[in-house]
């Protein structure tokens, strides 16, 4: 299966309940030979509207901290665990979770990146795959509203990019 028919799968998806309030799945972006991949929970409002993760506040945060540290948000592989936004942004349901899986398993395989960034809460349920190492992080929209979190991410972003230049091909 190429990537893109993986992604048109993700659109046309109806494996739970999510896209019937959904206006886009928002399946990831970045190149898909990118060393770097940065997973969250789910899309919210902005994301649905434009089926792109985290371009609302937390990603534009976040892709300011990121640049600030020379990383540079074209280079790195943005996606969600669950690919539609829920109703009122809830937490998405452990159903929707396990329906959602299978799907960022195969874009770990895809992009075999070197290193996958969780943010936040997202650590707990992405599988983990042999020969990638795992970085858990603040997610941005905690350290958005939290001065203390806002100082560890950004030290964690800092600690990742110095990570990030002594990786080889
Ligand atoms: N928060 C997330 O976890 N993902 C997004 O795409 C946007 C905000």
């Amino acid at each position: 299966m190429a990537f893109e028919d993986l992604n048109y799968q993700i659109y046309a998806c109806k494996k739970c309940r999510l896209w019937q309030g959904a206006k886009h799945g928002v399946t990831g972006e970045g190149p898909i030979n990118a060393k770097i991949m940065l997973i969250g929970q789910n899309p919210g409002a902005d994301e649905d509207e434009t089926g792109r993760p985290f371009i609302g506040r937390a990603g534009k945060f976040l892709t300011k901290i990121l640049a600030e540290n020379g990383i540079k948000r074209e280079d790195v592989f943005i996606t969600n665990i669950v690919k539609h936004v829920s109703p009122k942004n809830r937490k998405p349901y452990p159903d929707e979770v396990a329906a959602c899986l299978p799907y960022l398993k195969t874009q770990i395989s895809f992009i075999k990146p070197k290193i996958i960034v969780l943010l936040g809460a997202s650590a707990k349920e992405t599988p983990r795959l042999e020969g990638i190492e795992y970085i858990q992080i603040v997610h941005p929209s905690a350290a958005m509203r939290f001065t203390k979190m806002r100082e560890t991410f950004i030290q964690q972003i800092a600690e990742l990019a110095k990570r990030t230049s002594t990786i080889n091909d």
